[in-house]
């Protein structure tokens, strides 16, 4: 059990509410009291409490890459030389690789992640980390001939992965389905038949470039010559619309949407699927963004995630929230900071299906404590905004009630 009281608290939640000298006390896992007057040790001048972050999407696998890929070029050149160097890529990360990354996120605040497992090689080490994994084990394939092989190969991971989730209840396993051009339809039913029948949480890689939308859209573009020569029996198999409500009646985050129209977040909204936004990736791949104006105009649940080190140059949630804060100009800084810092402690939780995201008695005892520069803010309505200046690292962080650091 503890308390800990701060200048400021966050309640956290979708709808903010700013406590000045709030505090919060916790005993065993969960939070038993939030509030102004909560007797506990001060944190010091220009504390702020709020509830710990999620990375929402991660590939922890590829966290071997420093430069080796091809960024600037486009989706399909980077995609290229992805294939050209995954092996030597997977090989470098081992369970060091691992520890380091994840201690890097726990110094930024991050008590949760939602990690896509490509190969396996993740779990063990995520098995036994001190933080809240959801591990989507991916599907991916299309070759007709191997579909067998490659559902036998997913297979054996997930039941790793449910190996693993039963002995450790903060580890949770989820399904990937990569994305509508690189899974044949036959892998893509099998998952998400697992998927509703096991009540897994999903998430699949969608619109993040336009040679997928033109190959979903005509089979035609960039990703036709690519085909051709790599995976010649390659077909387009589902409409971007058709695809998306493939996933009614799962938990469903889709990754990227840069390509993503007003019809395509509607079908989102309509399935009660969520987006994650990866803007650094996005970025670096193809250079272009979410329309996060229009995700929030149909109201849809927009987390955040860094991708993996194969399409970042961090997996820190506070560099990847600020250059958010600066790509999406349509909305304005005070309001986007909010919105952002919201996405990564209550909507990526919503969408990976984790409890928390506010603290109110009850709820898991995830909370971080950072501190301002100024002691005192002269408008409370600065808050979001100046947080999300001035944070890189975080000074406390508490997951189930422990302090990580
Ligand atoms: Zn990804």
């Amino acid at each position: 059990m503890g308390a800990v009281y701060g200048d400021y608290l966050i309640v956290g939640g979708e709808k903010w509410r700013i406590i000045e000298k709030g505090g919060i006390r916790w005993e065993g896992e969960k939070i038993v009291e939030v509030g102004e007057g909560v007797e506990g040790e001060y944190l010091g001048e220009g504390s702020v409490l709020l509830p710990s972050l999620v990375n929402g999407h991660t590939h922890l696998e590829f966290s071997g890459n420093r430069g080796k890929l091809r960024y600037g070029k486009g989706f399909v050149r980077w995609l290229e030389s992805v294939i050209a160097h995954r092996e030597e890529i997977l090989n470098r990360c081992r369970e060091e690789c691992y520890r380091q990354e994840v201690e890097k996120l726990i110094d930024s605040g991050v008590t949760a992640i939602g990690e896509i497992s490509s190969i396996g090689i993740d779990i063990d080490y995520l098995g036994q980390a001190p933080i809240e994994v959801v591990l989507y084990n991916e599907i991916l394939g299309l070759n007709p001939g191997a579909v067998d092989f490659l559902y036998s190969d997913f297979l054996a991971r997930v039941e790793e992965s449910q190996k693993v989730a039963e002995e450790n209840s903060n580890f949770k396993v989820g399904i990937s389905i990569h994305s509508p051009y690189s899974v044949h339809w036959k892998l893509v039913e099998k998952g998400l038949e697992i998927a509703k029948r096991e009540g897994y949480p999903v998430q699949t890689h969608l619109l993040e470039s336009r040679a997928e939308r033109e190959w979903l859209e005509k089979e035609e573009g960039e990703f036709k010559g690519f085909f051709g020569e790599k995976f010649p029996f390659a077909r387009r198999q589902f409409s971007p619309i058709q695809f998306i409500q493939l996933f009614e009646g799962v938990k469903v985050g889709f990754v990227h949407l840069t390509h993503g129209t007003g019809e395509e977040m509607e079908a989102i909204g309509k399935i009660g699927g969520g987006v994650i936004h990866c803007p650094i990736s996005n970025r670096l791949l193809e250079g272009t963004t979410l329309r996060w104006d229009l995700g929030r105009n149909y109201n849809l649940p927009i987390g955040i995630g860094t991708d993996g080190l194969s399409s970042n140059y961090t997996l820190n949630i506070w560099e990847e929230m600020r250059v958010a804060l600066f790509i999406h100009q349509s909305t304005p800084p005070l309001q986007l900071a909010q919105e952002l810092l919201t996405s990564a402690f209550y909507w990526n939780r919503k969408i990976l299906g984790l409890e928390g995201g506010e603290l109110k008695p009850e709820n898991p005892a995830d909370f971080i404590a950072i501190t301002l520069p100024e002691p005192q803010l002269e408008e409370l309505e600065q808050l979001p905004l100046q947080i999300l200046l001035h944070t890189t690292s975080t000074p406390r962080v508490y997951f189930r009630g422990k302090k990580l650091k």
